[in-house]
């Protein structure tokens, strides 16, 4: 059965009384090598154990299944059950654990299932939890690679430089845990209904030490979070609220000038290493 196949699309679901959740962020891909080429890129067959979140009809589970020895997918929708019943019949490897993935203890889950075994996360995700989706997996550190669909602009996001428009405190926090790069473009012509905005796949591979070293991780967050809360301003200014009760607007000019960077520098033009090395210099003040 050719999951991606619209007339079956419509059979299946019709067959069980179906319908779109847009609150749920349903949106079932309809060209099969979309599903394909994100199984086959996923790292799934290497790991053998997979979650997968979100099957909808399970079209990219059951790529997944014929790649790998055993996948686990984290279903919401109840009334997505009796049809995952039916499509995915022909897979023994398969099986489907209904709940919402930001609840679940995602590397208690990997234990249960897959007990030592290496295993790697792969989705097409919802859109409207993207940001949680992507951080709970990664946080769960029970996994060797994430692959995920996603809206283009969010992985454009994820991935961008310093000194772009797109380029946030999401981008910063992803690129300190994990290596992260786009795998390929999907227009929004490839789902049903059709979504608004096109997507792209990302895959993120979790890095054995954060991509930069700092004494006080969460200072570096705090000042990440504090320069892009007003990334209109200088990062003199942006950073008064984290640092004013601690040091005088001159401190903080020398602050930034012994990290190496113009006083009148914005936040967003800052690298990782540039964040790393004043977290390190603003920590030393503080304590
Ligand atoms: N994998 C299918 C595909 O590619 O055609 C469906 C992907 S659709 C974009 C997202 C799926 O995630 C839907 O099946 C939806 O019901 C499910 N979902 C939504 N919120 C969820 C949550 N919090 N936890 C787990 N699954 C969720």
């Amino acid at each position: 059965m050719n999951l991606c196949d619209i007339e079956t699309i419509r059979a299946v679901l019709g067959r069980h009384g179906f319908h779109f959740s847009k609150s749920l962020g349903q949106n079932f891909l309809t060209d099969i090598t979309v599903p394909e080429r994100i199984a086959e890129m996923s790292g799934a067959r290497e790991a053998g154990n997979v979650v997968e979140v979100g099957p909808g009809m399970g079209c990219l589970t059951a790529e997944l299944c014929r790649r790998a020895e055993h996948v686990v997918s984290v279903e919401l929708d109840r009334a997505l059950l009796p049809v995952l019943a039916e499509t995915m019949a022909e897979f023994d490897n398969f099986e489907v654990v209904q709940g919402d993935v930001l609840a679940l203890d995602l590397a208690a889950l990997c234990r249960e299932k897959f007990g030592e075994g290496r295993a790697v996360a792969c989705a097409n995700l919802p859109y409207y939890i993207t940001t949680p989706a992507i951080t709970a997996l990664m946080e769960s550190g029970a996994f060797e690679h994430i692959t995920v669909m996603v809206q283009k602009e969010v992985a454009e996001r994820i991935c961008a430089a310093p000194g772009t428009s797109a380029y946030s405190a999401f981008s910063i926090y992803v690129q300190y845990h994990a290596k992260a790069e786009i795998l390929f473009d999907v227009p929004a012509d490839c789902f049903v209904p059709r979504p608004k905005v096109d997507s792209a796949v990302l895959k993120l591979t979790p890095l054995a030490q954060p991509a930069v070293e700092t004494r006080d991780e969460k200072l570096f967050f705090a000042l990440v979070r504090a320069a892009f809360n007003m990334r209109r301003k200088t990062l003199v200014n942006a950073l008064g609220p984290v640092l004013a009760s601690a040091m005088s607007k001159e401190e903080i000019v020398s602050l930034v000038e012994a990290a190496g960077l113009d006083a009148r520098i914005r936040g967003e033009r800052l690298s990782l290493a540039d964040y790393a090395k004043l977290a390190d210099l603003a920590s030393e003040k503080l304590n």
